[in-house]
């Protein structure tokens, strides 16, 4: 590494891409993803370096496991069979140092640089095999490719080892690398002018400071630190919390892998159905008007015909339903869509340190979800969500958590929240509106849940309650959970 250069890792210059804030001060937020990549990567490393018989080095290596619950030591030594699968001994020379691929620019006369790392070296007398550790589901980002592409000398492989995807292949290189280099620079210089610049987006859920950015207030005022435990409850995991507390930690705390990906046509439906609305929606002066159903037309030229029938009838009884509602456009301004809102509320609790020591201190639990469309009604703050299903109980917590995030965020007195359902009964809008009684109710509400949350053992996935019921067959872990099997 060069001295006196300001470098970052690709990982947190993708985080600056999506939002500038998400660099500084955090929760000491445990990351049971990166926790288990540590543990991976030191018992990979520990066997790669022994020379002993095989059993006993592996045996040794799983030690790193050894303060793990259960289900998360059996998620890790899969995933370390899996690498000893991909890349079985015998080996050529190893060496487990952490590689820097690293790229250099001056910047406003001051050079920056950007790396991004390997764990594993395998040489032998012509070529060495760079090997970079991949334990969950993403890819490998654009950045890291193109930095590869740019460095590389001849002799050099490098490789992923995708332990989930059974996937150990070279890397590939992008043609336009040093476009993307050139790029993320402009990204960095951006951030070093203004660090402050938040932009909530799908990208919260995996931030570690989102009670501390102002995004998703903490209810009464007070501020996180950075020994507090933060967590990030996300709306559908909020939902959740009520049938089985299993599922919902899982998903939030321990980021335990789902057993299937919902690919249905009804979710896929749904989520362009609401893209194409919100593009129409969004800052639109002009919703009623009479091409309006025309121009969405235009939109979906290039869309599947089984898509393109659906989202056109789906919008005009979304219109239809808000038409019944809305008087006067005027009264109604469409700001915002997929806008991240939500609250933080700070309780006594469970922490842990990096050494997984337990201690009583405070938590602070973030409730938030993606606000399909954001704006005003009425000269009230408004919520809009759009609904593809049936009618729910869960919607009026989803309400009040989105009503109550405007509130602080956006300093609005008074909240509507309109759900409008466009399924098989044709299109419905329910209101809902939200004023300063209703607010401390829903305080009250989110204390006890944000209770329970602080509760569970940040070190042990099986410490919070489960509760087997209908809701199982919805559930992403059916067969992980051993209750459910
Ligand atoms: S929670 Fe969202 S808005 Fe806040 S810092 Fe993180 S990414 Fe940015
Ligand atoms: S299968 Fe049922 S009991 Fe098990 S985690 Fe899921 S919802 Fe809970």
């Amino acid at each position: 590494m060069k001295q006196g250069i300001k470098f970052y890792k690709t990982y947190d210059v993708k985080k600056i891409s999506q939002c500038h804030e998400s660099i500084g001060p955090k929760t000491l937020t445990p990351n049971s993803r990166l926790d288990r990549w540590s543990g991976i990567n030191n018992a990979i490393s520990d066997w790669l370096i022994n020379d002993a018989d095989d059993e006993v080095a592996i045996k040794v290596a799983e030690e790193n496991f050894q303060f793990y619950d259960p289900l998360q030591r059996k998620i890790m030594s899969d995933l370390f069979e899996r690498f000893r699968t991909l890349v079985p001994k015998p080996l050529p020379q190893v060496n487990i140092d952490f590689f820097r691929q690293e790229v250099i620019k001056e910047i406003d006369g001051e050079q920056k640089g950007m790396y991004t790392s390997f764990q594993y070296q395998l040489q032998d007398e012509d070529n060495s095999e760079y090997i970079k550790l991949k334990a969950g589901v993403s890819d490998l980002e654009d950045i890291d490719r193109a930095i590869v592409a740019d460095t590389k000398l001849d002799g050099e492989t490098f490789l992923t080892a995708q332990l989930i995807k059974d996937d150990f292949d070279e890397i590939k290189e992008p043609s336009n690398s040093k476009e993307i280099i050139e790029s993320y620079f402009q990204i960095i210089r951006e951030f070093e002018e203004n660090r402050k610049k938040a932009t909530p987006g799908l990208h919260c859920y995996m931030c570690d400071r989102p009670s501390r950015c102002g995004q998703y207030p903490v209810v009464d005022g007070q501020e996180p630190k950075s020994n507090f435990r933060g967590i990030l409850i996300s709306k559908s995991n909020l939902l959740n919390l009520e049938t089985c507390e299993r599922w919902t930690s899982w998903r939030a705390q321990y980021a335990i892998p789902k057993d299937v990906e919902n690919e249905s046509f009804e979710a896929e439906l749904g989520q362009k159905f609401h893209s194409y609305s919100q593009k129409m929606l969004e800052k639109n002066k002009n919703i009623f008007g009479d091409k309006e159903i025309e121009r969405l037309k235009e939109m979906l030229v290039d869309e599947e015909e089984k898509f393109s029938i659906q989202i056109l009838k789906k919008y005009e009884e979304l219109i239809n339903a808000l038409d019944n509602e809305v008087e006067d456009q005027k009264e109604l301004e469409i700001k915002l869509s997929e806008y991240g809102l939500g609250f933080s509320i700070v309780k006594d609790g469970i922490v842990s340190n990096s050494k997984m020591e337990l201690r009583d201190d405070k938590v602070a639990v973030t409730f938030m979800g993606q606000a399909d469309l954001v704006g005003r009604y009425k000269g009230k703050g408004l919520v809009i969500e759009l609904k593809t299903g049936q009618e729910s109980n869960d919607d009026l917590t989803e309400a009040e958590l989105y009503a109550l995030g405007a509130k602080l965020l956006l300093k609005e007195d008074e909240v509507y929240v309109f759900h409008i359902y466009t399924n098989k009964d044709g299109g419905k809008l329910k209101k809902r509106k939200f004023g300063e009684s209703e607010f401390d109710s829903i305080i009250k509400k989110f204390e006890d849940k944000a209770q329970r949350v602080s509760n569970w053992n940040p070190n042990d996935s099986l410490s919070p309650s489960f509760n087997v019921g209908d809701w199982c067959a919805n559930c992403d872990y059916q067969t992980t959970c051993p209750e459910y099997r």
